[in-house]
Order: structure tokens, then C-alpha cells, then sequence
């Protein structure tokens, strides 16, 4: 039987929820992961046409990229399409769960990475990366030490890069005998339940932890990589219409510049605008932008915005893979929903 716990334990060792953004709602909005799993439908939006869709084909767990409930709900009376979703949901047994900025974060499997791979960029690496790493300084006695870094070793394993790493700072002695080790212990911060517990599970050891300013490369904001030829502007763009199957890209003013190096950021990264010309980017992909807000490209850079639900698009097949790479012969259906509220004409 695979729960639906399950499901949401490897799509979070891909993406750890404690790397979603201050403002976000991701992880489980509607349902309880201890009900079997009867199929999943994946999405970027949980509109009410997905339920319905989830109840047809008789699935149980919708994954979303982004959560329908941002905000606190007051009332269910089903006057927004908000309540709408959550009170069908609830009806039908039917769970939600959504996986937001935490997949937008994470360098491997995230959903920058689907679109560099799509544009065929190498050499990515994200675009700001965040200061979110941990340490520890462990006493742990000679003893215990080796089974210390055996049980943090495990803490790292199947998680996102980089792993924790120790380093021995002093050895000294204990004052009730015995040789104490003092390790430094490095590590990414969704590993730190795992290191407290192994620190915890050692009777001789005892730790202090601290944040640390060093940036993990591994996880933060959009992603910069270079294209393997350089391409003029024009033939880029045109490109980039048809690898992302986008009816509309809007562009600022072309700087007869080669483009070798691509920024990128799915869904709405304006704010990252400053790194993307820091990482000498000649374009920076992404969506969302405000009229006044495409005058920053200022001669720097060309702004193109592909439209929200089109950068993120391919986000709904990535949700899929990364469920069945873990649950081969399980029921994942890829919405057939459009779920995109902009239309063009
Ligand atoms: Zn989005």
C-alpha cells in the first residue's frame, strides 16, 4: 500500500519544505497522508476543474506547484473559487498538496533546472543563492566519535547536496577520563532535525549551533548557465518561443550583443534582476513584469517575460518524474486541465 505520506516524503527529500519562502503555503493544504493513495494528478493550479478531474479518474492526491490557499480562510460558503476547491476537496476525500517555493529553491530536480534543461543551458548553477547553512561544534567522546559521523553521514543520505561535512577541530581531555574530540560540523539546514537527533542519540555528545553566513549553492533563487553557441538576439528569442511553447514573449530593446549567457526564473523573478547582470547574463527569462519594471533592463540586459503559467508549464511533467522514479507502476496522470487564466488572442 503507498500511503500518501508516502508521496509527499520523496517529493520533499527532492524539495525540503523548510526551503519555501517566508510568505509561502506549501506542503499539505487539504487531507490526511495516512490515507492509502489511490493516484495522483499533477498540476501548477488546484482549480476546481482538477478536483473534478482527481474524482474522475479517481485519484486521491493532487500535487499542485502552487498552493489555493495562501491566506487565511474565514468562511465556507463557497463564494470564491478558493473555498470552492478546499470544500470539494474535503468532500470527496480528495488531498491537496502543494509544492511552491521549496521546488522553485532547490538546484537539482527544481523548477528552474526543468527550464535551463529545456533551453539546454550548461553549466547552471543557481542565480542567488541563500544563506541558509547550519553548524555544529560536537564534544563527543573518542569513543562515540566515529559513530557520530557514521549516524550524520546517514542523516545526509538521499537528501539534496551538499551533504554535512566534518571537520576535527581539537582533541582534548575529558575531566571525568577519556579523550574528548571537538568536531565542526557543516551542514545544509533541512539536515538539521537529522544532526540534532544523531548528536542527541550519543551520550557523551553534547553541541552547540550557530548560523552560518556561507551560501549553499545548492539551493536559493533562478538559475544562470550558457548556451553552447552563442546565438544572436533575434534567432535566441525565437527560439526560446518555440523550446517553451509560449504564444507571446515580451522583450525589452536588443543590445546587438551575442547571447551566451541565460538568467532564467520560473513564475514572478523581476527581483532578481540585479543578480541576472551580475552573473553577465546578456538575457534574463521570467514572468510577471510590470510595465514600469521592463525600463530596469536599462541597456544592461533583455528582459524577456514569457508569461507566468508558461514558464512554469513544464513544472506539472516534472512533478510527474520525480513521483514515478520513486513509485514505477504507480497511477500519475499530468493534468489535462489548462489551468493558464491569461488567455491570448
Ligand atoms: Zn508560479
Amino acid at each position: 500500500m503507498i500511503k500518501i505520506a508516502d508521496i509527499i516524503g520523496h517529493l520533499e527529500s527532492v524539495a525540503p519544505p523548510v526551503y519555501q519562502e517566508g510568505y509561502d503555503n506549501a506542503g499539505l493544504i487539504v487531507g490526511d497522508a495516512q490515507k492509502e493513495c489511490t493516484g495522483v494528478i499533477t498540476c501548477l493550479d488546484s482549480t476546481e476543474a482538477v478536483i473534478e478531474e482527481a474524482i474522475a479518474k479517481g485519484c486521491n492526491l493532487v500535487v499542485a506547484h502552487h498552493p489555493i490557499v495562501f491566506k487565511g480562510l474565514k468562511r465556507f460558503t463557497g463564494k470564491t473559487y478558493v473555498e470552492r476547491v478546499v470544500m470539494s476537496a474535503i468532500r470527496n476525500d480528495i488531498a491537496i498538496y502543494a509544492i511552491h517555493t521549496n521546488l522553485d529553491n532547490v538546484y537539482a530536480q527544481g523548477v528552474n533546472a526543468e527550464i535551463a534543461n529545456r533551453l539546454g543551458l550548461q553549466n547552471t548553477r543557481i542565480l542567488a543563492p541563500k544563506a541558509n547553512m547550519r553548524q555544529a561544534t560536537v564534544w563527543v567522546s573518542a569513543t562515540e566519535a566515529d559513530e557520530l559521523k557514521a549516524a550524520i553521514q546517514k542523516a545526509g543520505e538521499g537528501a539534496q547536496s551538499p551533504d554535512a561535512a566534518v571537520r576535527q577541530l581539537s582533541v582534548g581531555a575529558r575531566p571525568e577520563g577519556g579523550v574528548s574530540i571537538q568536531l565542526e560540523v557543516t551542514y545544509p539546514m533541512h539536515l538539521s532535525g537529522a544532526i540534532k537527533r544523531a548528536v542527541a542519540s550519543l551520550s557523551s555528545a553534547e553541541a552547540i549551533y550557530t548560523s552560518i553566513s556561507n551560501s549553499n549553492p545548492l539551493v536559493g533563487s533562478g538559475m544562470v548557465g550558457e548556451l553552447a553557441r552563442p546565438l544572436q538576439e533575434m534567432s535566441f528569442l525565437k527560439r526560446l518561443k518555440e523550446q517553451l511553447k509560449v504564444s507571446c514573449v515580451k522583450y525589452t530593446a536588443l543590445r546587438d550583443q551575442p547571447i551566451k549567457t541565460v538568467a532564467l526564473c520560473g513564475g514572478a523573478g523581476g527581483f532578481l534582476l540585479k543578480s541576472a547582470i551580475a552573473a553577465g547574463a546578456q538575457v534574463f527569462i521570467t514572468a510577471d513584469y510590470k510595465y514600469h519594471e521592463f525600463f530596469d533592463a536599462d541597456g544592461k540586459i533583455v528582459i524577456a517575460d514569457v508569461g507566468h503559467f508558461e514558464s512554469e508549464q513544464f513544472t506539472i511533467d516534472l512533478l510527474a518524474t520525480i513521483i514515478r522514479e520513486k513509485f514505477g507502476n504507480f497511477a500519475v496522470h499530468l493534468t489535462e486541465v489548462n489551468t493558464n487564466p491569461v488567455n491570448y488572442l
